[in-house]
């Protein structure tokens, strides 16, 4: 899906069917310029123009559709069913050491009047802690039980550090869905993985959006 990485020639038909199938159109999707930030932008009904140089993006508008791309980093989805407000994250270990999903959980409440009680979070493929191998500096980046060793060799489970960034910014743990997320490692059949092929993968995309109900 990425028009940077992998194959981008077959990108502009892999995008146009991925949203044929969703009866969606790409016109009201926004395709963000991901930094490994911890920068979230607020996405109006009118759309930004120019395109959002930032690693979350929040909306209410029914008509907008979230992306982000990922292969290894995780896609975290948010949802508030009270304030219908919707929140895509790009999490790898940098946005996730500099916080980016509790400045999403903050913009959300500052700028939708969100509970962090009613959120709901799920997250989508990355590579789990069985696969995501790390040099021993990275224990001064989490130094809060996130790093497990395997083989003597530490192994970070992003999975964990958001769960419990989540919990501390008042997000119930019954809210939060890890269970669905696949290792993209473990299953390159069928997912791309930036460690697992060593730099030369393309891209998956999440997308995110409401519907009204009928
Ligand atoms: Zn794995």
């Amino acid at each position: 899906m990425s028009y940077s990485s992998g194959n981008p020639l077959e990108s502009p038909a892999n995008r146009q069917e991925l949203f044929k199938m969703l009866s969606a159109s790409p016109e009201d999707a926004i395709f963000p310029h991901q930094i490994h930030s911890n920068f979230v932008e607020i996405i109006s009904p009118q759309k930004n123009n120019p395109i959002p140089e930032c690693d979350a993006l929040i909306t209410n508008d029914l008509n907008t559709i979230l992306t982000i791309q990922t292969a290894d980093c995780f896609p975290i989805f948010i949802f508030d069913p009270n304030q219908h407000t919707i929140a895509l994250i790009h999490a790898g270990w940098r946005g996730t050491h500099s916080k980016i999903l509790p400045q999403t959980i903050n913009k959300l409440c500052t700028h939708f009047q969100c509970i962090p009680g009613n959120l709901i979070i799920s997250f989508g493929p990355g590579i789990r802690a069985c696969c995501y191998e790390v040099s021993d500096d990275f224990m001064n980046y989490f130094p809060n039980g996130s790093l497990i060793q395997i083989n003597q060799k530490y192994h970070l489970d992003l999975i964990k550090e958001n769960t419990n960034q989540a919990i501390t910014n008042g997000i119930h743990p019954k809210n939060i869905l890890s269970g669905s997320s696949i290792c993209t490692s473990c299953n390159n059949d069928l997912f791309y993985s930036y460690r697992k092929e060593k730099g030369q993968c393309g891209r998956m995309i999440s997308i995110l959006t409401m519907k009204k109900n009928n």
